[in-house]
């Protein structure tokens, strides 16, 4: 599904398209193939917004509604972060594309580094070992820049890979890009995100910056009453729009907004075309839902993605979202 998804998109993407078509098109066509329905939305469907990652921004980044257009150039290097998951069982994929050949060395390098994670993991692989192999082979790589300027790759070191959950993205174990002397072991039956990210002309440690999109609840226990109390409607109403149709999975708001409008939701009176941003606050200021806003590379920098998941068995790995392309 993921592979039918990503496929599609890689012959429609082209240079001067709109980062929100991008989305649109992605997020359609996973919640068709996964038979997404609104009424029982906790089914089968979207597992986390689709990331739409440019140049010095790694991760966490997508459209929200609101914003002003944005149009792809030739020189962008885009990590696209996307998946879906059935009755919470969470797949868990991204990866990097561009129309610039200068990016194909930075590319191949993560590629390696994350292929190189899946072939060390494994039930008892333990994982900082994994950790120091992929940023070995990451930083091995080198990148001839078209002014002449050699570069060579750096691994983003706190950007992770992670054990994965029902319904939970990040499971609680995580998969740096570098050997930190933890003991932590994979274990049989664990689900986990293999992903390594790298940079050229970046330090290799990413800060927040930008507007944030991506959000998700902490935990399904509702608010006390003390914190209910701190809220206004509007954000109870939006975390009853939360906890219905997102759970523990996380989201973005371009997502509550069609949600919204499905269910003919009050929020939406007016034309404000960002009413979900003050109440979205509220609900983060008393730590009911939390933010992941863009992870990003200084200024200038260039960094690439690839991810996959992969299910351990009692001796035996499978990489469920393995393809012809990556
Ligand atoms: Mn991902
Ligand atoms: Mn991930």
């Amino acid at each position: 599904m993921h592979r039918q998804v990503r496929q599609y998109v890689q012959q429609k993407i082209q240079p001067g398209i709109e980062l929100r078509e991008i989305a649109e098109m992605v997020e359609k066509g996973t919640s068709t193939l996964v038979g997404f329905d609104p009424k029982n939305p906790m089914r089968a469907g979207w597992a986390f917004p689709t990331g739409i990652s440019l140049n010095e921004v790694a991760a966490h980044d997508t459209v929200n509604p609101g914003d002003p257009p944005r149009w792809l150039q030739k020189a962008d290097i885009v990590k696209l972060d996307f998946g879906v998951h059935v009755e919470g069982h969470i797949l868990d994929s991204a990866f990097t594309f561009t129309f610039d050949p200068m990016h194909d060395e930075l590319m191949k390098a993560v590629l390696d580094a994350t292929n190189e994670g899946v072939r060390h993991a494994g039930p008892d692989a333990v994982v900082s070992e994994i950790g120091g192999c992929i940023r070995e082979v990451m930083e091995a790589a080198e990148v001839h820049r078209p002014d002449g300027k050699i570069y060579r790759v750096k691994a983003i070191k706190n950007l992770t890979g992670h054990s994965i959950g029902p319904y939970k993205i990040h499971a609680g174990k995580s998969l740096p890009s570098v050997n930190t002397g933890s003991w932590s072991r994979m274990l049989p039956g664990e689900l986990w995100a293999i992903e390594t990210f790298g940079t050229v002309q970046g330090v290799g440690y990413v800060g927040h910056g930008g507007n944030c999109s991506h959000f998700m609840r902490p935990s399904s226990s509702s608010p006390s009453k003390l914190q209910r109390s701190a809220l206004s409607t509007k954000a109870l109403s939006l975390l009853e729009i939360i906890d219905r149709r997102f759970g523990t999975l996380a989201f973005c708001p371009r997502w509550l907004v069609q949600e919204a409008v499905r269910i003919k939701s009050p929020l939406m009176k007016g034309s404000d075309q960002q009413w979900w941003l003050s109440p979205l606050n509220e609900l983060a200021n008393l730590g009911i839902v939390a933010k992941y806003p863009p992870l990003v590379d200084v200024p200038g920098s260039w960094t690439a993605q690839y991810e996959h998941t992969i299910l351990l068995g009692q001796s035996s790995k499978e990489v469920l979202t393995r393809g012809a392309d990556y």
